[in-house]
């Protein structure tokens, strides 16, 4: 077996993680790994994590380290996950990161970071549309689906996410800027992140994404 390629997709809620890793991860042939949607799994089979993890989520608080890192080393020891994985929405804190850089010691990670400004974020997170089915997204206005309501991937119902009212998705933006910026300042002071301008259309945010991901394997890096 090839040894295990790492890509870790950062940015503020809204910033397009989730369309961009979806894309990427099917692109690259690699598991699709966000704590996000893995918490919402949890939420909607009444799991005890689901439990627990619910009132953090409806409020755009972020869900404590200990249940997040114990929820995502399960997932990633998975056998699909053997020849690496994309994380979207993992690491959000310090700490996150910083039992992840441990855990991947001397493995070959990528770090990416998606900047979008704040003004855009609300408009982008608050028209989002989910489907129930398969996790794709689409949006009120920038990518409606054909049909409305339902989605054009697989058929499911699509729905917005208690989270994207834009009251919680300000509170989930001044969570980011507390949180979780300065754990992405972490990757860029060791030097190895990549920022993405997360404001293109979505096609020219893919390309970025596999130029600075090709730029990247060429020159090597490692955790
Ligand atoms: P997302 O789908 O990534 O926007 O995540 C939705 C919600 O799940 C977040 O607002 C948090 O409440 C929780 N969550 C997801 N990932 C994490 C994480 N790495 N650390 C803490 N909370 C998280």
């Amino acid at each position: 077996m090839s040894e295990q390629r790492i890509l870790i997709l950062l940015g503020p809620p809204g910033a397009g993680k989730g369309t961009q890793a979806s894309r990427l991860a099917a692109h690259l042939g690699l598991p699709h790994v966000a704590t996000g949607d893995l918490f919402r799994e949890n939420l909607s089979q009444g799991t005890a994590l689901g439990q627990r993890a619910k009132s953090f989520m409806e409020s755009g608080k972020l869900v404590p380290d200990e249940l997040v890192l114990e929820m995502l080393f399960d997932r990633v020891s998975r056998p699909d996950c053997a020849g690496g994985y994309l994380l979207d929405g993992f690491p959000r804190t310090l700490p996150q990161a910083e039992a992840l850089t441990e855990r991947l010691a001397g493995l070959s990670v990528s770090t990416l970071s998606l900047e979008v400004p704040d003004d855009q974020l609300v408009e982008r997170a608050s028209g989002r549309l989910l489907c129930k089915s398969c996790s794709n997204i689409h949006h009120a206005t920038f990518s409606p689906p054909r049909v409305a309501g339902v989605c054009d991937a697989c058929g499911g119902e699509l729905y917005r996410r208690k989270d994207d009212d834009p009251a919680v998705v300000r509170e989930r933006l001044a969570v980011f800027h507390e949180q979780t910026q300065p754990m992405i300042d972490y990757y860029a002071r060791q030097g190895s992140l990549e920022s993405i301008d997360g404001t293109q259309s979505p096609d020219d945010v893919f390309a970025s994404l596999l130029a600075r991901l090709d730029a990247g394997t060429s020159a090597g890096g490692r955790a």
